[in-house]
């Protein structure tokens, strides 16, 4: 074990925990709960996609070589022999001087080499009138141009995001092989905690670290398991934390963590077994923050300030969730930016400015999202990004470029 008020600085804190996580053995999910999940196996299509040449347009299949020399001025008539919809065979064979009427998506008839569409027609009798040049294969689709029967279109280790459950769809599959969707328990401690929807007695505070917490790890792609509000007691945390030790790949406690005479988390923890790796983050917000393990299991005891809590399951949590799901890329997308007025902090540490992101003359230009006490959850709640502002400077001004994790659009 550790000794137990190990510090370290925040990329220390991060690789410790990022090295013992690993992505969870593969599931078979069905495609409407793939999103967001990373491919265990190589997709195969069982047909080709189309399955057959196919009209690209509402018009009429025929042969290129009977619309020779045709204008809006000297049409050729051709003698419609069928109507193909979507969905049907057609039955007849086109011959010279024949066409089918045939809507998008429907099978291209026998004989036919082009389709017109209907825009260049006019309808003529029991016949059509052509009034333009057809070139052969025009306005077909044709069999297999986008999957291939049996050659695999996706990989192992992509990412599943519309476009491809969409694709998987098109092959014909079900189901898909996936890195499992980590389990992340939360735990809130504090004897002074009501959740919303209730009375507020006096002395007491809304739990919103509980709900931010649950957002933050469904956004990441986690599955989100609460264990409920616990008091500031050692023995109660202790048979909640061995609990959520044994069913989820990842713990998030919150509160506890400080100085304080009530902070019972790093003792419960100890005693349920956990190695504790580190107890203090050389940041602001989140010092306070304990990681720890307990088998493969992994443990961060945030913070009770809700900003604190927050800024360090986005720093620090969110990357695991997301090496457990096998994805390769681990962190936010992030800009350079500069503080419009300088924006200072103490040596020693690195600060999370949360900050709002606003474009000047093609610059990215910064200002604090709200006051940056770690209580302001409107920090947060107002802020696009995470300005690292690195532990030897104090201060960041226009001149001083710094790295912005972006985390919240704009509306
Ligand atoms: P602690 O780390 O337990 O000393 O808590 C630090 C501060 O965060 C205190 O002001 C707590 O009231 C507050 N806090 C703790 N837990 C929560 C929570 N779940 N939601 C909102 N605020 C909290
Ligand atoms: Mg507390």
């Amino acid at each position: 074990m550790a000794e137990s008020n190990s510090v370290l600085d925040p990329a220390s804190a991060k690789r410790l925990m990022l090295e013992r996580a690993s992505s969870l053995p593969p599931i078979r999910v069905k495609l409407k709960s793939a999103l967001g999940l990373v491919l265990a196996e190589e997709v195969l299509p069982l047909d080709d996609q189309p399955p057959f040449d196919n009209s690209a347009m509402d018009g009429y299949a025929l042969r290129a070589t009977d619309t020779r020399g045709a204008t809006a001025e000297r049409p050729r008539r051709l003698e419609v022999i069928e109507v193909i919809p979507a969905g049907k065979m057609p039955i007849k064979t086109i011959a010279a001087g024949q066409a089918a009427k045939i809507m998008t998506g429907a099978p291209l008839p026998r004989g036919a080499d082009a389709v017109m569409r209907v825009e260049n027609t006019f309808p003529d009798g029991t016949g059509v009138l052509i009034k333009v040049e057809a070139k052969p294969g025009q306005e077909i689709r044709k069999a297999g141009e986008d999957l291939q029967q049996g050659r695999v279109v996706l990989h192992a280790g992509q990412a599943l995001h519309p476009g491809r459950i969409g694709l998987i769809a098109a092959a014909g599959l079900a189901e898909v092989a996936v890195h499992a969707r980590p389990r992340i328990g939360i735990l809130i401690t504090g004897e002074e905690l009501v959740e919303p929807g209730e009375p507020l007695p006096p002395g007491k505070i809304r739990n919103s670290n509980g709900y931010a917490l649950y957002a933050q790890i469904l956004e990441a792609g986690g599955e989100p398991v609460s264990y409920g509000i616990v008091g500031d007691d050692r023995e109660a945390t202790k048979k909640i934390l061995q609990k959520a030790l044994a069913e989820c790949q990842v713990v998030l406690s919150t509160g506890g963590v400080s100085m304080g005479d009530f902070d019972v988390v790093e003792a419960a923890l100890a005693e349920a077994g956990a190695q504790i790796l580190f107890t203090k983050v050389t940041q602001r917000p989140g010092a306070p923050l304990v990681g720890a393990a307990a088998g493969s299991t992994l443990f961060f005891g945030l913070p009770g300030n809700p900003v604190s809590s927050m800024v360090c399951f986005e720093v620090f949590v969110r990357p695991v969730i997301r090496k457990m799901l096998g994805r390769r890329n681990l962190e936010r997308p992030t800009i350079t930016g500069y503080f419009a007025e300088a924006f200072k902090k103490p040596a020693g540490l690195t600060y999370w400015a949360r900050v709002i992101v606003e474009q000047v003359a093609g610059k990215n230009m910064l200002r604090p999202s709200a006051p940056q006490g770690s209580g302001v959850l409107r920090s947060m709640a107002l802020g696009h990004g995470l300005a690292e502002i690195p532990a030897d400077r104090t201060a960041a001004g226009p001149d001083d470029p710094v790295q912005v994790r972006i985390f919240a659009e704009d509306e």
